[in-house]
This record gives C-alpha cells, structure tokens and sequence, in this order.
C-alpha cells in the first residue's frame, strides 16, 4: 500500500453524521481530529455531534422502527448477506483505513474485517430462524402462542479496539432482529464505522434504522438519548468504568441492556500441557490487536517445574516479532492507540518491576514518533502488581508460578472479572475440572482464541450482561410475546 493509498482511503470515507439515511454535518458546525497512532499525525476531521444530532438520530430511527419491523426477515437476511459481500469486496481499503485510524497491522485488520463480516452472514441466517412456541395450558381450557418481537430502536455504543467488528456484532442481530438503531463509535475511530454507513446504504438497508454519530465528548450526548424512553435497549461494549455509569442512566426507563465490559484473563499453564502449543498460545492471546483486547491474556500462571522454560521460549518468539508501523509489510506489532494508553503501560510495568519483577524482554518504550511499546515478557511477576489486578492493554506478558491446581484456580478467580480465561493441560479429567471451576463467561482449553461469531461471547461478574453472537445472540434484540388463547 502507497502513501497515495492512505490519502485516498482516508479522502473517500464520509466525515459527516450519518442520520436518517443522508450524510449530514453536526448542527453547531464542529468538527474534531483523527490521528494516527503510529506517527501522532492527524489523518482527518469528522463531525462531532451535538446532543440536538443526538437527538435527531435517535428520533429517525424511532420513526424507522415500525415499519422495519414488519420488514420480511428474508428481506432484512439479504441486507445483511449483501453488506457481508460488499465488506469481503471493500476488504483491501477497509483494513488500510482501521490500520491507519487505529495502528494494528494490516493482516490483523483484514483479519477484523473478515470477522466482522462473519457476523453479518451468521445473523443473515439466523433471522429467518427466529422461532416460537404453542402449547395447551396444563389446566387445558386455553392455548399459550409465544411470539418474539423486536426490543425496538437501540443505542449502540462501541469502542476503539476493533473499530469494525465490535460495531458488526451488534448491528447484525439488530437488523436480523428488526430492530432499528443509532451507532456511536469511539472518537478514536470513528471512520471504520462511517465507512460501513455506506456500505449498509448500498446494501438496501432503509434510510433511519441505522444512524450513526460520532463525537468527542459522548456522556452529553448519549444520556439524555438513555434517559428519553425513547429506546428500549442500549448494548454498549467498552470498560466496565462506563458499562456502570451507562447501566445507571439505564435504570430510570428501565432499557434492555447488553454491557461486554473489561477483562483481566488469567493463562494457565499447567506442567503437563504441550509447552509449544502453550507459547503458541500465549502469543495469540496476548499479542492479538498489540494486546489491547479485552480477552488479552493480562495474568499468565505458569506451573513453576516449567516456567523458566516456557519464560525462555516466549521471551524468544516475543522478542522476534517486528514492530512498526501497522501499514509496512511484515509488521506484526503496531504502535498503542494513544500517549495515555502507552504511559498506563510504561506505569504498570514499572511498579511490577519495583515489585521484583524480572524483564526476560522488551521493558523499554523506543521513544520517538509514535506510540510504541516494545513485546515485554516479565518473570515472577508478585500478585500485588498493579497489572494483576487492571487490563494492562498493551505487548506485556507478566509470569507468575504457581504450584497447585487449587492455588491457581483461587488466584484466577480473584479478580472483579469475568470475561475469558485459558487453560493449557493435556489432562483431561483437570481441563474439565479447572475449566468449570474458573469464573468466566469463556475458557480456551488449549487455545489462545476464543472470539468466534458463532460462539456466544461475553462475561460474568464485572465483565458484563448478556451474549453477542452465537445463536442467543439474537435474543438480547426480541422480546418474548405470550398470547394466551381462550378456546
Ligand atoms: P471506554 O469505556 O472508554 O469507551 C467505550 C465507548 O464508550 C466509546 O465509544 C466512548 O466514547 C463511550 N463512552 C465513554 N464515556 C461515555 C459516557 N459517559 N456515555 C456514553 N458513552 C461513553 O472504553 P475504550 O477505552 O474505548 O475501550 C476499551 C475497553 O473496552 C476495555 O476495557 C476493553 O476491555 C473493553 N472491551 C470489551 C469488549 C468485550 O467484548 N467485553 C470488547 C472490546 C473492548
């Protein structure tokens, strides 16, 4: 990809808010900056709504819902089913505009693509299976008919780790469901999202049920659309910080509420398991998206007779992976989305060194353009570090040893969360036990990847409510009808 590339890329993306089926700038005329993380240059500026843009998008879709909902589920499928090939046909320009907007390598942003879409053609086929029930009353004397109706218009709210995917994931069961919507994505990136407008247009999607409106500040604008009434579901994945303040402003009218929030993912490593697969294993769920994933492995236990040697091998293939900027060929480790993020990691590697820690690799960012920070492995990392208890969201892999299955299954399940954990063991009658003890929403049994769009992802405890993807995904967008029959 040229640098002419990049220009046109980002040239062709519509900066304006996206209501009511037309492009449209923000009432007072503002506008904020995109940058790109891997030089700290700004790419472009996109409209930064006003509460009144906020308000004017959630009434189009308001306004979209009836009649959206009485769409065929057919008809909505194929929507969805050309929106998944219009992706796969745009892939190229897609991924170079999210690795420019937000620094992870382009085979991973193809990668996202290629995920994103996946839920599009999993939720097609899912909404013309959306089924019912009939049944006699025990007493007899009446029948029971059990309908699923759409929730109604939805606020979505997504972060900036995966721009594209985390957007797809609930966009492809609200419209499966025939639910209508208004879409803010994160300020950091925004234009992955207005990206996929278009596309939704040119599939046939409706003007209205779907808008999207980008903004720099987000609580003035999205509470009052939570606080409204006006829609009857917000499905918001970001940190479990705001998932709380959100599910708050969401008890006043009582909305449906779906939050995937933060994780803190411990990796367990148990002495029997296969130690290549393991290393294979670490890297993928750790340095997946530069480690700013919420499934990142953030706490890895290592059954101490091997972890100096997997320390060893980890710290080789870690130290191997090249860094740079997301869009040069070969780059697998792009830059940390901000100068905060990169100085949350500078922080919490420190204060675990202090602790005793031992860097194996990495520990030091590069300085310069940018935000880098080098692939870190870290040995006898003490329970106390401040990373064993936040999402480090960066390349850093912190080794702790342990010697029992007990022990390790109590230090997993110290934390507020509950998203994923992983476990590596060849022992089956251990992988079913520690798997069913661990407190999390998802267990990967000797693998490092457990995103899957027909797999129903979410957490436990303060990690979240509710499941996207998977074949429940759906339900978090209808309601269940009982129609009681007198016969
Ligand atoms: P964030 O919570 O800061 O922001 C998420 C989104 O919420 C953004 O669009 C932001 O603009 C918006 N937001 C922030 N304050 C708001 C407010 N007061 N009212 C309404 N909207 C508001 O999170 P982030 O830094 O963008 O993303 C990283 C976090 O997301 C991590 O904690 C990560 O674990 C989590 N995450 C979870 C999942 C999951 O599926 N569980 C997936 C990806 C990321």
């Amino acid at each position: 990809m040229s640098e002419q590339d990049e220009a046109r890329v980002v040239q062709a993306v519509e900066k304006r808010l996206f209501i009511d089926g037309k492009w449209v700038d923000a009432a007072e005329g503002r506008t904020f900056d995109v940058t790109d993380p891997a030089t700290g240059k700004t790419l472009c500026a996109v409209a930064d709504a006003s509460p009144q843009d906020g308000r004017a998008a959630l009434d189009a879709a308001v306004a979209a819902q009836p009649e959206f909902a009485a769409m065929p589920p057919r008809a909505r499928a194929d929507i969805l089913t050309r929106s998944f090939q219009l992706l796969h046909e745009r892939i190229d320009d897609l991924a170079l505009l999210m690795t420019l907007e937000m620094g992870k390598p382009l085979a991973e942003a193809r990668g996202e693509i290629i995920y994103a879409a996946e839920f599009f053609r999993h939720f097609a086929e899912e909404a013309v299976r959306i089924d019912g029930g009939y049944q006699t009353a025990p007493a007899g004397g009446s029948r029971f008919l059990i309908t699923r109706q759409p929730v109604g218009p939805c606020l979505l709210i997504t972060p900036w780790n995966f721009p594209m995917a985390m957007g797809t994931r609930k966009l492809g069961p609200a419209i499966a469901a025939g639910c209508t919507s208004v879409i803010k994505p994160a300020p950091q990136t925004p234009l992955s999202m207005l990206a996929l407008m278009d596309i939704l247009a040119e599939a046939g999607l409706p003007p209205g049920v779907v808008n999207c409106i980008t903004v720099t500040d987000a609580g003035p604008v999205m509470e009052p659309l939570i606080r409204s009434g006006l829609a009857r579901k917000l499905s918001f994945t970001g940190s479990t910080q705001v998932g709380r303040l959100l599910l708050e402003q969401c008890a006043e009218k009582i909305l449906r509420t779906s939050l995937e929030l933060g994780g803190n993912a411990p990796f367990i490593v148990f002495d029997d398991a296969d130690l290549d697969e393991a290393v294979e294993g670490a890297i993928a769920a750790k340095m997946r998206n530069m480690g700013e994933a919420c499934t990142a492995a953030n706490r890895i236990y290592v059954q101490s007779s091997v972890i100096d040697e997997f320390g060893r091998r980890l710290a080789e293939r870690m130290a191997a992976l090249p860094v740079g900027r997301g869009a040069e060929p070969g780059v697998t480790v792009g830059p940390l989305i901000d100068k905060a993020a990169l100085n949350k990691v500078e922080t919490l590697v420190a204060d675990a060194v202090d602790r005793g820690a031992i860097v194996l690799t990495g520990g030091q960012a590069p300085g310069g353009d940018g935000y880098f920070y080098p692939p870190t492995v870290l040995k006898g990392v003490p329970r106390e570090a401040t990373m064993c208890d936040q999402e480090i969201f960066g390349p850093v892999a912190p080794l702790t040893p342990f010697e029992t299955e007990e022990e390790v299954i109590a230090a997993a399940n110290d934390t507020e969360y509950g998203l994923v954990s992983y476990v590596f063991t060849n022992d089956l009658r251990r992988a079913v036990r520690v798997a069913e003890a661990l407190e999390s929403g998802m267990v990967g049994l000797n693998q490092g990847v457990v995103s899957n769009p027909a797999a129903p992802f979410g957490g436990i405890k303060q990690s979240g409510l509710g499941r996207e993807g998977g074949s429940v995904g759906i339900d978090e967008f209808l309601e269940i009808k009982y129609i009681g029959i007198k016969v």
